[in-house]
């Protein structure tokens, strides 16, 4: 009997199982059969997914997990969502009488769930959404922009793509057959601690990127890892490059709610002659603190609304239903105290995580990084140049940043995410002086943080 390693990659290049949680402990003997099957030629991955391989999220997430590290790197709270919200889900599986609730519900969207994003997201649209056709939901944001690129997006169509960029945007444009085309924020400030605000698209670089084989561009607003919001006047040069050269917008606002300051997030589908070419995303994951409940939505007009319910159709088919009822109960609840901001989970989170950004901010001060103050999400860029830190050579051709946060998991037991991720090859060196740290954390979790950062700070004294 063949017994397989949980951890390894076993049989093909792609069958690879990484368990970041308990099991990987498991010691259990091996037999590899990769070698002998990637010298076979059809009993290997396909050729689109050459070069796809690598991902930040399975690497960290499982150095994190086998150095103990205290974890500030992977994007998920360290926290329960709102009691409701779970009270709703376990009344979904167990405790109504609606057998159904256990069973497949309708393929684009739970019917009670797409209702409810209709009334929440009517208002901020500017328009009243038909919840059957301006709606459609799937397996996480992730599931929304899988269905939005392979749904819309023609091989040989070029994509723009704004950097840094959630990473998986790259791989999903690649693996539809389209052309990534890259354009950076850039910080424009040269010293002290930086706003998100700071970060800015250069106009003519960015004009630069389009072409009559343009058919996206996707931004991620509010953006990870800068924790950028968009103004008004920004949106509105990218709305008026989208309708000069007749494009989509994928635009990825799954943290929408997480809003500091007087900023405002506002919704590029909103202005004058976007509706018709935007697709928007948001997730439950982000809204309600359940990234491990993966499900999003996509809002947007029914042409691009219906590609992407047809790809979903024939892929997912349907979301869990006894997880859209919760998140749908959940929202009608918010729904009906949203003008209560510091009780509303949609305004109270942001309010909730102002100081704890306040304070990490503080802490990377103290010890010589210079934080980016982000406008919106949960995550923080810091420039690590001045720490001017003399790591091992890994043996890897990894830039800085990865080669740093390896360092900082093996040697002071802190995990961060390398930002030069979500860079393309040729701007990664945009990205590797600066390390992102999560800050949805409890505060002990935070101080703890800090406290691994003054021990460090006192060693370098010694
Ligand atoms: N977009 C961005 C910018 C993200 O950070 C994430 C992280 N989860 C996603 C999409 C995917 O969201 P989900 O967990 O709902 O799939
Ligand atoms: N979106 C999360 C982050 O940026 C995590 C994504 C993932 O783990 N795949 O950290």
């Amino acid at each position: 009997m063949q017994v397989l390693n949980p951890v390894k990659s076993v049989g093909i290049a792609f069958a690879t199982y990484v368990v970041q949680s308990t099991s990987h402990k498991t010691v259990l003997p091996i037999i590899s059969c990769n070698r002998k099957y990637s010298k076979m030629s059809k009993l290997r991955g396909a050729d689109r997914l050459k070069g796809t391989e690598k991902n930040v999220w399975v690497e960290f997430g499982k150095l994190a997990v086998d150095y103990k590290a205290l974890n500030l790197g992977q994007g998920f709270p360290d926290f329960k969502p709102p009691q409701h919200v779970i009270d709703k889900m376990v009344h979904a599986v167990d405790g109504s009488d609606n057998a159904l609730l256990s069973q497949y519900t309708r393929s684009y969207g739970h019917p009670r769930l797409v209702n409810v994003l209709a009334k929440l997201y009517s208002p901020l649209m500017g328009r009243t959404l038909d919840p059957m056709n301006n709606i459609t939901i799937s397996i996480g944001a992730y599931g929304v922009l899988f269905c939005a690129i392979q749904g819309l997006i023609n091989p040989g169509d070029e994509v723009v793509i704004v950097e840094p960029y959630f990473d998986c945007y790259e791989p999903m444009v690649k693996v539809a057959g389209a052309i990534p085309k890259y354009v950076p924020l850039r910080p424009i400030k040269k010293e002290g601690v930086l706003s998100s605000d700071d970060w800015k698209l250069d106009p003519v670089e960015l004009e630069s990127k389009f072409s009559a084989k343009t058919k996206a561009i996707m931004i991620n607003n509010p953006n990870n890892p800068v924790g950028k919001v968009f103004r008004k006047e920004e949106l509105e040069m990218i709305a008026n490059l989208c309708k000069k050269y007749d494009c989509i917008c994928i635009s990825d606002e799954v943290y929408e709610w997480m809003i500091y300051d007087d900023n405002k997030h506002l919704k590029i589908a909103s202005l004058p002659g976007m509706w018709e070419r935007t697709i928007t995303m948001g997730s439950a994951g982000k809204t309600f603190s359940a990234t491990g409940w993966k499900l999003g939505w996509g809002v947007g007009p029914d042409h691009l609304i219906k590609p992407m319910q047809v790809l979903h159709q024939n892929c997912i088919y349907t979301c869990p239903t006894p997880i859209q009822e919760a998140v749908a109960e959940g929202l009608e609840y918010e729904l009906s105290i949203q003008d209560k901001k510091e009780e509303c989970y949609l305004t109270s989170l942001a309010l909730e995580l102002k100081p704890k950004r306040d304070a990490l901010a503080k802490s990377l001060t103290e010890i010589g990084m210079i934080p980016t103050i982000p406008d919106g999400g949960y995550f923080m860029m810091a420039d690590i140049s001045n720490l001017n830190i003399d790591i091992p050579d890994d043996g890897t051709k990894d830039p800085y940043d990865f080669k740093f946060v390896r360092w900082l998991c093996k040697e002071k037991r802190l995990s961060v995410i390398p930002p030069s991720a979500f860079y393309n090859q040729e701007h990664k060196n945009l990205g590797e002086k600066f390390v992102r740290f999560c800050f949805i954390k409890k505060d002990e979790t935070l101080a703890k943080a800090d406290e691994i950062f003054k021990e460090w700070k006192a060693s370098q004294g010694k």
